[in-house]
């Protein structure tokens, strides 16, 4: 139950988030602020303007698509993605949101001829400024396409090795019917052999078997959603010994149509069997931000206290490198809670 108690848990416990997408992330005052400086036309004109429309047009994955490149097409120059990251850093700051692990979805920006160059300089000099000024600690995780022919995959590792010090791992989204993670092997192998942390979407819109086949040719870390494991006890008890987590983001599945609403998502049965789950919003403008994402898991999965904690620690413990703020969390707890 959402009590005063929970409210000021969620509210004010320091958080951090695994899952989130820069590119369906992108702030609306981002949006405004490029498309004016960058003379593009939308079919919107402010803010709320621009989320009413995105929250009209997005009841399934093609149409979140076309969205997801309509915005992003006001993405150009190296002060875009700059401001991009840090009107995000800004975001989860607002949320006491101190560390946020963003998937880079380059490859949405490279068709529209952007170089990776411009990209990788642009998230940079946002990433530091939003340190120095917010404090919050962003984590990038470029993602490979999974349409993408394995050749273009390994290429598009090749490339981000020049940036190595600036990313902390390797990604994969994008349609998971017909792309086998497979595909992506090599890829994945040259990201494992410069100890990036690997992670891909899967078992979202597929079942099970998409989980194993993805863990399995991938060798990944985490698994981003991840929720159709529930379908298999046997996969859910290796993911519990093996201890990888997934990052789970239930109001954006409700939002795409996997569930009909959150009563019926699979993240309690997954915890109760004692699979490591995270809560995080995927990509707030199309769906909502952490704190309200909480809010209606909540609510309509009745999670306890102790839950709520669980999968917020997760989010620090099994990050890339974000077990550093596990102590600032654990003081929280035992000022806040313990009583
Ligand atoms: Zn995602």
């Amino acid at each position: 139950m959402l009590t005063q108690r929970m409210e000021k848990l969620i509210t004010g416990i320091p958080k951090a988030e695994a899952h989130l997408h820069l590119e369906s992330s992108t702030m609306p005052k981002t949006v405004i602020w490029t498309s004016q400086k960058n003379n593009i036309q939308l079919p919107f004109k402010t803010e709320d303007e621009m989320l009413k429309y995105l929250k009209s047009k997005t009841t399934s994955l093609t149409e979140f698509l076309i969205c997801d490149r309509l915005v992003n097409s006001c993405l150009i120059y190296e002060e875009d993605y700059a401001r991009a990251v840090y009107d995000l850093a800004e975001e989860g700051y607002n949320q006491n949101i101190i560390y946020r692990e963003i998937f880079l979805d380059y490859p949405l920006n490279q068709v529209r001829g952007v170089s990776l160059e411009t990209y990788m300089n642009g998230c940079e000099k946002g990433r530091k400024k939003a340190q120095e000024d917010f404090g919050v600690e962003i984590v990038f995780i470029p993602c490979v396409d999974r349409t993408v022919s394995s050749e273009s995959s390994l290429q598009f590792v090749k490339d981000l090795l020049k940036y190595r010090d600036i990313i902390d791992g390797l990604g994969m989204d994008c349609d998971e019917k017909n792309y086998p993670a497979t595909n992506h092997k090599e890829a994945f192998e040259l990201a494992k052999e410069n100890s990036l942390f690997l992670t891909a979407h899967c078992g979202e819109d597929l079942g099970y078997e998409s989980v194993i086949e993805a863990l399995d040719s991938l060798k990944l870390d985490r698994l981003d959603h991840g929720i159709r494991a529930v379908e298999s006890k046997e996969l859910m008890r290796r993911l519990a010994d093996e201890k990888i987590m997934l990052t789970t983001c239930p109001y954006a599945n409700i939002d795409m149509t996997i569930y009909k609403d959150l009563s019926k998502h699979p993240l309690r049965e997954l915890m109760a069997n004692n699979v490591v789950c995270s809560i995080n919003s995927d990509d707030p403008p199309y769906a909502t931000d952490l704190i309200n994402t909480l809010r209606e898991c909540i609510t309509a999965m009745n999670l306890t206290e102790k839950e709520v904690v669980s999968l917020l620690r997760n989010c620090f413990e099994y990050s890339i490198k974000g077990q550093r703020y596990l102590e600032k969390f654990d003081k929280w707890i035992k000022e806040n809670c313990e009583e």
